[in-house]
């Protein structure tokens, strides 16, 4: 079970903090690879800046939250738990599990294309207005006296009319910043293809 309450009493993320501990460039991926799937192992490793050190470790954070899901759905089970509630942290535990591992096919990319040069990130402004989008939403829902709504309660009686302009306002920030990152990702379109069985690097 919910309690919007309980949600609504938490802290809020600061919409300029851009970083979130996992970097600008996981965070802008996470806003772009929307649905699952859509983006090229080359967008995800330029994404990730062409940094397969950077990219081993969110893979790690990524395996490490999918085990955490995984955990809490069985302790839930195990306790008796509403089952509603264990497919919630399964469909977690798969979400971080699927996005490990599309991160690992940017890895093979990189492996097969080792002149792929270090991405400067360049996407500042569009993740601020992307992250501030996403802010609005949420602070709207949480001045909501509304009961039982949630930030994408578009049928709330008393805060649904804004839920949807706000919800406009965000999805047009996200192609903002999708649009400029397919035109910049193109670069690696250009990167040649190591030679099999070469040592270069
Ligand atoms: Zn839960
Ligand atoms: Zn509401």
């Amino acid at each position: 079970m919910k309690d919007n309450n309980v949600y609504k009493a938490g802290p809020a993320a600061d919409p300029d903090d851009i970083d979130l501990n996992v970097g600008r460039e996981a965070l802008t991926l996470m806003h772009l690879e929307q649905p699952p799937g859509c983006l090229t192992p080359a967008q995800i490793a330029f994404a990730l800046g062409n940094d397969p050190d950077y990219i081993d470790a969110l893979i790690a954070h990524d395996d490490d939250q999918s085990s955490v899901w995984s955990e809490s759905a069985l302790h839930v089970r195990n306790v008796g738990g509403d089952p509603d509630e264990v497919e919630v942290h399964l469909i977690e535990a798969r979400a971080w599990g699927s996005t490990a591992q599309t991160k690992r096919g940017a890895l093979a990319w990189l492996e097969s294309h080792p002149a792929a040069p270090p991405v400067d990130f360049l996407l500042d402004d569009e993740l601020l207005a992307v992250r501030r989008a996403g802010d609005s939403k949420v602070r709207a829902w949480r001045e909501c006296s509304g009961p039982e709504c949630t930030e994408e309660s578009r049928e709330c009686p008393a805060h649904g009319t804004r839920v949807v302009e706000l919800e406009d306002a965000y999805d047009r920030s996200v192609e903002t910043l999708r649009a400029r990152f397919l035109v910049l990702s193109r670069a690696n379109d250009k990167v040649p293809e190591a030679v099999p069985g070469s040592t270069a690097r």
